[in-house]
């Protein structure tokens, strides 16, 4: 079907028929995308079948990664490439007069997530599959995703997304698999000859049905499966509303939460989180039972990890099962339980950590919470032998304490590894987050650093540098990304830094485009990108960039002598609908953006973009276009970052803190090739424990920082009233929790530094290649090898032949 060119066409001409009734002529191009789609899908259809059959067959051990969030963006032309036919499909269809970037054009991001949590299991997904290895994810099927976002009159509105609008090329619905989910009720506990077992009854069901996805590993035959549910209507009550239980039901996978550090308490979200759990696990067992007819060697065969603490219910949710469905004993269960799961920590911001009231949680699940209770006070027995009398420790650590639960505590007591997502994240954890955890279980602590996928961030996002680098070192980098580093001698070629900018200019040049069509305003491709993408948070600091290009205005309208190349700061984010704060800062930037580009001595040396609706694929054309990536977060709060990794690989040069992933980029790449400034880690939690700085000092004391701030306030910004005044105030009157003011005089003296080097192109060629080179570690297949080895257990599978 895709041996050549011809035969592709004549497959393609025929399915579309076929499908949709219409002559070629007649369809339209959601009918050609749905006809790629599905060949492709009937094309690895035998491989999917062959994959499942070989895991099954050679009683592999399995890792199923639970996420409450998979980021996967458009897949239509990752696939393709995958499987190594997109030249053959794209010169196809050009035949045709179709366009292959034109259909993927229409092709919705499955954007079924908020930010890097959910990008990272993405990843995963990508690199899994690609290295051959026997691992799942499960996930919700939200009817909605992330939430688009229109900027109007420079304020975020949002607006549902519709990703499933034109279907779904790539899902594929299992009904007979569907599994139902028991809500609310109560526990009946009966004593049968001693023993006593527990029954959940009048219940409200809910239906939680598969559809999966197809999972193409890069030029191989593994295909493995991303499950995600739905939520639907199972038996109607006789008592009820009909109308309302069905809405009420598919409530339960209709939205993302669109917010990944705040946790609002929101019953619907610990709805999601147990539906997401109690499929997945009662899916997985029910195939094991199948294979092995026993449960005693679960733990050998499965490995179940969880993406954060949002899963975690897969803890007493396999203890129910066990025992209850299993009359196991407490003890096998718990044993083969807690070797079974292991837990991803992604943040230390305590507004993160999840907590639950008991009110709230125990009616909504009853027994679940019953094996949560059983759990704590074994854990607390423990901890009453470690530490004798010492009742304060064993309360701080208690999952269940003061009538809430700690989902945290019940992931770290309840899992066999715990793992931070960079070495200093770990280390904060282990010393400082967890620390009590530690001392009881320092087996559990390992570090993985997070990772990307080459595949998406370079291969597939940026097509004309990885041309470019295979043309110096050869291909083989796409499955050895680590041999990226072969290009480290041709950061001092003329030939090769010169094709390296030619790259980076072509592709400013189509960024360029994009923003001159979304928002009117021209951009001097020659100027430097400067580029800040991620979610709208404090602790990110884009207030921190805000306050210096208003500096950089002041010092273009005062000082006569300043000299200043050319600059385009871009901005992506999305902030939580609910955060004020956040949303404040978005119409800061734009009316920053209003001011900075509309004025004629300013604009030739400086513009503010703010690209609309950051996600996925308008990454993918961000990333190659960016000459300067800022990683600005106060340091120890980014646990890791991976936007810093995508930028490096691109070979944008990054002006960072010395947080998360940043410092490991730092150790690679040498101080001469990373633009540090700021507090460390270890000064800021100083600081902290020490009941924060005066901010009001270097307000006092810096008249830079003086004059930005009262901009703020005193009508700098036409229009503005008193919009900007909460800003202000979290500056001084509430001391600035996140040290922007501190910070600022060192961020602006690397901003200079950033300035001189790029005026040396051919200097700062060489630090982009010498970034590019070392990228290859950030490759998420590193990542994964080390999840694989060190946390899962799991070996690749056997390429072999297809059925
Ligand atoms: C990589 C990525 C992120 C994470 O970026 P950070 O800078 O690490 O916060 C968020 N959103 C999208 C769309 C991404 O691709």
């Amino acid at each position: 079907m895709f041996s050549n060119k011809q035969c592709f066409q004549q497959s393609f001409l025929k399915k579309l028929e076929m499908t949709y009734g219409k002559s070629f002529k007649e369809s339209t191009i959601y009918d050609q995308y749905h006809t790629l789609g599905n060949m492709v899908r009937e094309y690895i259809s035998s491989d999917w079948i062959a994959t499942n059959e070989k895991q099954r067959s050679s009683h592999t051990k399995q890792v199923y990664y639970l996420s409450i969030e998979f980021l996967l963006g458009k897949l239509l032309v990752q696939n393709l490439l995958n499987l190594g036919i997109r030249e053959v499909v794209d010169e196809g269809l050009q035949e045709l007069g179709i366009d292959l970037r034109e259909i993927e054009e229409i092709e919705a991001d499955a954007g079924l997530g908020n930010g890097g949590l959910g990008r990272l299991a993405a990843c995963f997904l990508d690199s899994l599959a690609s290295l051959n290895l026997p691992g799942h994810g499960c996930g919700i099927r939200y009817k909605h995703g992330l939430f688009d976002q229109k900027i109007v009159d420079g304020f975020q509105v949002e607006l549902p997304e519709q990703w499933l609008r034109h279907g779904n090329a790539w899902e594929v619905r299992k009904a007979d698999e569907a599994i139902e989910i028991n809500f609310w009720g109560e526990v009946e506990t009966l004593n049968e000859k001693g023993r006593l077992s527990f029954r959940h009854v009048h219940t409200e069901t809910i239906m939680a049905v598969p559809y999966d996805i197809p999972i193409i590993g890069y030029e191989t035959n593994i295909v493995n499966t991303l499950r995600l549910w739905n939520a639907e209507p199972s038996r109607f009550p006789i008592h009820k509303d009909v109308m309302e239980y069905k809405r009420e039901t598919e409530s339960v996978s209709e939205f993302l939460y669109p917010d990944d550090t705040h946790e609002d308490g929101k019953i619907l979200r610990l709805k999601q989180q147990y539906f997401l759990v109690s499929a997945s696990l009662q899916s997985i067992v029910a195939s094991h039972r199948k294979t092995y007819s026993t449960l005693q060697n679960f733990h050998e065969k499965v490995a179940i990890h969880i993406n954060d603490t949002h899963p975690v219910l897969a803890i007493p949710e396999l203890m129910r099962i066990l025992v209850d469905e299993e009359q196991m004993d407490w003890e096998e269960a718990w044993f083969i339980t807690t070797n079974t799961v292991s837990y991803t920590n992604h943040t230390t911001l305590s507004e993160a950590l999840e907590k639950w009231s008991i009110h709230l949680f125990k009616p909504l699940l009853p027994r679940i919470y019953m094996i949560i209770e059983e759990i704590n006070e074994r854990f607390c027995r423990q901890l009453w032998n470690r530490y004798p009398g010492d009742w304060r420790k064993i309360e701080q650590m208690a999952i269940i304490a003061h009538g809430i639960v700690k989902m945290a505590h019940l992931a770290l007591v309840g899992s066999y590894r715990v793992n931070g997502v960079a070495k200093i994240h770990t280390e904060i954890l282990k010393n400082r987050e967890m620390k009590d955890f530690y001392e009881v279980y320092p087996e559990k602590f390992t570090n993985k650093t997070n990772g990307i996928t080459h595949r998406r961030w370079l291969l597939k996002a940026n097509p004309q540098l990885s041309r470019t680098i295979t043309d110096v070192i050869g291909a083989s980098w796409v499955h050895h990304p680590s041999e990226l580093m072969k290009l480290k001698p041709y950061a001092f070629d003329a030939g090769f830094k010169e094709a390296v900018q030619k790259v980076k200019q072509e592709r400013k040049k189509s960024l360029a485009q994009i923003i001159q069509r979304q928002t009117g305003i021209p951009i001097d491709d020659h100027s430097i990108f400067d580029v800040q993408v991620k979610r709208l948070h404090a602790y990110k600091r884009q207030l921190l960039n805000v306050l210096h290009i208003m500096y950089l205005y002041n010092r273009i309208k005062e000082e006569k002598s300043f000299e200043i190349h050319p600059r385009t700061f871009i901005f992506g984010a999305k902030a939580s609908p609910g955060y004020y704060y956040a949303k404040k800062i978005i119409k800061l930037i734009n009316s920053l953006a209003e001011k900075v580009n509309n004025d004629p001595q300013v604009s030739p040396f400086l513009k503010v973009i703010f690209l609309e609706n950051y996600r996925v694929s308008l990454a993918e054309y961000v990333f190659p276009a960016a000459d300067v990536s800022e990683q600005i977060s106060t340091a120890s709060k980014e646990a890791s970052g991976t936007g810093n990794m995508k930028f490096m690989m691109n070979g944008a040069l990054i002006i960072g803190t010395l947080d998360g992933a940043n410092i490991e980029i730092f150790e690679k790449v040498g101080a001469d090739n990373i633009f540090t400034f700021g507090l460390s880690a270890e000064e800021v939690l100083n600081y902290e424990q020490n009941g924060g700085y005066r901010s009001y000092d270097y307000y006092y004391y810096d008249k830079r920082i003086k004059k930005v701030l009262e901009q703020l306030i005193n009508g700098f910004f036409p229009n503005s009233f008193d919009l900007f005044e909460p800003i202000y105030d979290s500056l001084l009157m509430q001391n600035d929790q996140y040290y922007v003011l501190r910070d600022f005089a060192s961020y602006a003296g690397a901003q200079e530094k950033v300035n001189e080097a790029y005026l040396n192109q051919a200097g700062w060629l060489e630090r982009s290649i010498i970034n590019i080179a070392h990228s290859g570690y950030f490759s998420s297949d590193r990542t994964i090898r080390e999840y694989a080895d060190d946390i899962w257990g799991i070996h690749p599978l056997e390429r072999g032949t297809v059925v």
